[in-house]
């Protein structure tokens, strides 16, 4: 399984991010039935410690599919009159198109890539009325931006009948997200990135507004019906047979962040992302993300130094086998990106930095 036996890279990229022996070690153990108590222990055996990481009393749920099917199903069940989707890079921006696809109202606030979400703005837009649901994405893979998720969700909650739904997939679990004392209505994130799992599996939880909106709501279909969520996981359960294979590694994953501790492992995070800034900086690269809003787990950095991205990155992949992105969508070439989530530590980040200062020069 280690990647140097099978020659694929050690990834670097945001996601999917390596994966530990201990994760893949955790998904080979026995099949069980999903409708029965050794199920229904596992599952109540990993609500302690994602409660804890989502900042929630409320139940977290498990959902057999990427980020998008929450992201969309969040659309379906909480948009009756209009959603506001704040759109700063490429994954908010493509949650504008999805609300429309899902024959819903839907208004945007547009910023240029790089740039964060003003809560001014929010407020501003929310003033005219009609809304009953924001989207918003907290760390924008793309761009690398962190929006300001404590100014944002204060505005939001100005407006008591709006709902506001956080996209937290290359956040949660590397920086402290507080959903119940910040008042967010859904927080949301595919498995893959922060938490280090292969993908497959979301996770989320809900407020008891945003469950009360959804009873209400017609056309939310089944496989992402929120009321299902609620009423399996009341016992314990999902409403369809889920990726056990992946809720062995959850399990296993959430126990190591509590061994870890989460303030270490923010701590972890924090220290990790510095080490790759500093490592731009030293080689006069700009970050394309603005100061105060750049992400922790990872940097999306500016390519105005005019290197060969492409190139960079293949000889990176072929001298060392680690593997770095050249930049998402229509920022490819002109940013690449690095990621330090997941299980990363000081020594892989060394590794990875001395590969980068040994390839650079020769396209400078
Ligand atoms: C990767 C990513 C997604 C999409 O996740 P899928 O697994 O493709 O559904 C959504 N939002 C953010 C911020 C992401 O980084």
């Amino acid at each position: 399984m280690s990647n140097a036996t099978n020659k694929l890279p050690k990834l670097f990229i945001p996601g999917p991010v390596d994966i530990s022996p201990e994760t893949y070690q955790a998904m080979c153990q026995p099949m069980i039935g999903h409708r029965g108590g050794d199920f229904e222990a596992l599952y109540a055996s990993i609500q302690p410690g994602l409660k804890q990481i989502f900042g929630t009393e409320r139940p977290v749920y498990l959902s057999t599919s990427s980020a998008w099917g929450v992201m969309e199903g969040a659309i379906r069940n909480l948009v009756q009159k209009k959603v506001l989707n704040l759109c700063c890079g490429a994954f908010s921006d493509k949650w504008y198109g999805v609300s429309q696809s899902c024959g819903k109202e839907a208004e945007k606030i547009q910023v240029e890539w790089g740039e964060a979400i003003s809560p001014d703005a929010v407020r501003e837009k929310l003033s005219e009325g009609g809304f009953d649901t924001v989207t918003l994405v907290h760390n924008e893979t793309s761009t690398g931006v962190m929006n300001d998720l404590a100014g944002i969700a204060a505005v939001v909650n100005e407006f008591p009948d709006v709902l506001l739904v956080v996209d937290t997939v290359s956040s949660l679990s590397a920086v402290p997200i507080e959903m119940d004392k910040l008042g967010i209505d859904v927080v949301l994130a595919g498995v893959q990135k922060a938490f280090a799992l292969p993908p497959g599996l979301a996770v989320f939880a809900i407020s008891e507004a945003a469950l009360e909106r959804a009873s209400t709501t017609e056309g939310r279909g089944y496989y992402f019906d929120f009321l299902e969520f609620d009423k399996n996981a009341a016992k314990n359960n999902t409403p369809s047979t889920p990726a056990i294979a992946l809720l062995y590694a959850l399990k296993q994953q959430v126990d190591s962040f509590l061994e870890e501790g989460l303030e270490n492992r923010y701590a972890r995070h924090e220290k990790l992302n510095g080490m790759i800034h500093a490592w731009l900086e030293k080689h006069g690269f700009e970050h394309f993300a603005p100061e105060g809003y750049r992400s922790k787990t990872l940097t999306t950095i500016a390519n105005n130094k005019d290197i060969d991205v492409a190139a960079f990155i293949k000889a990176l992949r072929e001298k060392y086998n680690f593997l770095i992105n050249g930049g998402y969508g229509k920022i490819k070439g002109t940013t690449f990106r690095i990621s330090n989530m997941g299980n990363e530590t000081e020594a892989t980040m060394t590794e990875l930095i001395d590969a980068l200062d040994d390839v650079l020069p020769e396209f400078l």
